[in-house]
């Protein structure tokens, strides 16, 4: 039997924009998520435990995913997800869709048909045909942010990798964007900037994705690892990679061994990791 070992995040956290209570909130129920979703990994696939993480973290609207999600700049939600599977090597998504409970779960729908990555409106009505009932993610917190134009300090996006008892790696990332950006904007959050996995090495970002893209970070550090770099090393230079442009990303990642290690270029990426024995956590 193979270690089993999953690793969560919840985007950033600024100490200036956001109160004490919200910071031990978001520790307490990234703790939790962790732990129960370490639960379900151990009689699921690590597909499936992190397509529950996310939803979990979908389902709270402490974080800028599903229920939650930041307002665009014409005043509609509009979200992204995607994940990966280290077995199929299949990667499915949706980018920019509107009213859907979990996104992530239309994106793990997605991996049975041909055309895996959709964005718009055909990713609306492919969910809208496939049982995704019409569901707001809006609360008035977030109008309110809207309204007072200061959500653009909020990176939530949320993310998960998991390894299972059977040495599978997958990786799930989901987000309600940067807020207030321009309709049509991609996120890199269904992109393999933001969201890769192999059979080595698993990486979910969350930042800002026009920086995530340009420094291809996922993609880099998953390929590092197959070419030989640990762990360690590979976020080094991945990382290093983004400093010429002051690259604003924080990642997580597991290898197929079982080692779990998140870094981010500015403070703070809020996270949680668990292995069945040893929980860490944010602080
Ligand atoms: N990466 C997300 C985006 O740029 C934002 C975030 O991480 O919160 O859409």
């Amino acid at each position: 039997m193979n270690p089993t070992r999953i690793i969560i995040h919840g985007g950033f956290f600024s100490e200036s924009s956001t109160s004490l209570e919200t910071k031990i909130a978001k520790q307490e129920a990234l703790l939790r998520i962790v732990k129960q979703s370490y639960a379900y990994l151990q009689t699921h696939s690590a597909l499936e435990a992190v397509v529950y993480a996310v939803s979990l973290l979908e389902d709270d609207a402490l974080f800028n995913a599903g229920i939650g999600s930041q307002i665009q700049s014409d005043g509609k939600i509009r979200m992204s997800a995607s994940l990966m599977d280290s077995v199929t090597m299949k990667m499915s998504g949706v980018i920019n869709i509107e009213e859907v409970k979990n996104p992530i779960q239309v994106a793990q729908h997605l991996l049975a048909v041909d055309d895996r990555i959709l964005s718009g409106e055909g990713a609306t009505a492919y969910a809208r045909a496939n049982g995704f009932e019409a569901f707001s993610t809006e609360i008035p917190q977030r109008r309110a942010e809207y309204e007072a134009k200061v959500a653009a300090s909020r990176l939530g996006t949320v993310g998960c990798v998991a390894l299972d008892a059977e040495g599978r790696i997958a990786v799930a990332t989901s987000t309600g964007g940067k807020g207030f950006e321009l309709v049509g904007r991609v996120s890199d959050s269904a992109t393999v900037a933001g969201n890769y996995c192999n059979a080595d090495c698993g990486v979910s970002l969350t930042g800002v994705g026009e920086d995530i893209v340009s420094g291809a970070v996922a993609a880099k550090i998953v390929t590092r690892v197959t070419d030989g770099f640990t762990l360690e090393k590979a976020f080094e230079k991945t990382f290093a990679e983004l400093t010429p442009f002051d690259g604003f990303a924080g990642a997580i990642a597991i290898t197929k061994d079982g080692k779990m290690f998140h870094q981010d270029s500015h403070p703070s990426m809020v996270f949680a990791s668990y292995d069945g024995e040893k929980e860490e956590v944010f602080q």
